[in-house]
């Protein structure tokens, strides 16, 4: 779960991370009235979860209320990268005179936290670890002794940083790994920390990625998420527990397992189709999670038939059946399904679809083969 850049900001602040002051608006004439308060100039900062807000045009400066106003209408109008902007931050406008890149990741291959900083700061580290990768500086954090002093200071000596700012900036990146430990992030960034032309260290943009999985130990973040800018049919899903992810192609996958459904998604591939989603049933599949999901997956025009690819263990392939077929019958829709069933009770699982004249597939390449073949138009049964 992505936090907005207004909600990451004031996540920091809480561990001592100086933010500028300043509030969101979902108007413009919210954004003149903040503005007003801020007194003279401001940032206006569209508030969309995806990043290079500011070569869009999603970041405006205003040197009075009126100008806010004026922005605020403007960015609130636009779409960035085809997300609409519902919110805008007004911050306090700082006098930039250096941008400075700090954020903490997972580095899987090291399986600790890695903490990176980089004087080519406000451009995305991207870029940077692409263009100039040694401009980007990283310490290793043991999760258990947590940011040690010198390896604060290595950073801020690596990156140049005046002696003058080492104390504060060892507070600052301190802080900032406090906010990710605490909260089970997978990111947490400030790109740019700025140093002001009043030589202050302050975090103009923040970003957070959480961990989905831990968020149940964090019910105030998660009450964070905002469901306006997610996909609908991602949210639907989520109620029902399954775990869904919308893709382009014309064949809706059914799977039971996370590892079975990539599998699945790559035998598609190979016998030249193209998978519409990724799912994840999870155990059980019962007849209510089947309908759920066969109706999530159907909303989407671009599916022309779906392959079921079930592994029967504690999952009896019979229930899934007619799990398939009380959907189906729900649903009321006229789409061709290719149902691959394994392990428990799989035969009887076959024997109850194909009496009902559905395409059953013994092995894997036989049903992805089977699906591409509807897709193209040229199934013979
Ligand atoms: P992003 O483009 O989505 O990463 O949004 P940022 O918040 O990082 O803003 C992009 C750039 O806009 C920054 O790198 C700064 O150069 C500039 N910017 C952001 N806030 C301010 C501000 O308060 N004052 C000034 N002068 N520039 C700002
Ligand atoms: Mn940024």
């Amino acid at each position: 779960m992505k936090l907005h850049e207004y909600q990451s900001k004031h996540f920091f602040a809480r561990y001592g991370i100086p933010i500028p002051k300043g509030r969101v608006a979902a108007n413009a004439v919210e954004a003149k009235h903040i503005a007003q308060e801020l007194g003279g100039r401001v940032v206006i900062k569209a508030q969309v979860l995806v990043g290079g807000r500011g070569k869009a045009g999603g970041i405006r400066l205003a040197k009075s209320p009126e100008e806010a106003e004026e922005f605020a209408g403007q960015i609130l109008s636009m779409k960035i990268k085809g997300l609409p902007v519902r919110k805008v931050l007004i911050d306090e406008a700082a006098s930039i005179d250096k941008e400075i890149y700090l954020g903490i990741t997972n580095d899987r291959s090291a399986r600790k936290p890695v903490m990176m900083a980089s004087s080519a700061g406000g451009v995305e580290i991207e870029e940077v670890a692409r263009d100039t990768p040694d401009k980007i500086v990283k310490v290793y954090i043991d999760p258990l002794l947590g940011l040690r002093d010198y390896q604060a200071r290595d950073i801020a000596a690596g990156i140049d940083l005046p002696r003058d700012h080492w104390r504060i900036f060892g507070q600052i990146a301190n802080g900032l790994w406090q906010a990710y430990r605490e909260s089970d992030a997978t990111l947490a960034e400030i790109n740019p920390l700025v140093i002001t032309s009043k030589d202050q260290l302050l975090a103009v943009d923040g970003k957070m990625v959480l961990d989905d999985n831990a968020l149940f130990r964090h019910p105030d973040l998660a009450e964070m998420r905002d469901l306006d800018v997610e996909d609908p049919s991602e949210i639907e899903a989520r109620k029902y527990g399954l775990v869904f992810i919308k893709l382009d192609g014309n064949i809706g996958c059914m799977v039971n397992g996370a590892g079975l459904a990539m599998t699945t998604m790559d035998i598609i591939k190979l016998f030249g189709g193209s998978p519409a989603n990724f799912l994840d049933i999870g155990g059980g599949a019962s007849a209510e999670k089947v309908t759920a999901a066969l109706r999530i997956i159907l909303t989407d025009p671009n599916v022309k038939t779906v392959l079921f690819n079930i592994f029967g263990g504690i999952t009896r392939g019979d229930e899934v059946a007619r799990g398939i077929l009380a959907a189906m019958n729900e649903l009321q829709k006229e789409i061709p399904l290719v149902i691959r069933l394994v392990g428990t009770n799989a035969e009887e699982g076959r024997q109850i679809l194909s009496d009902a004249d559905m395409i059953t597939a013994e092995t894997l390449a036989d049903a992805a083969k089977k699906a591409v073949a509807i897709t193209k138009g040229d199934y013979k049964q």
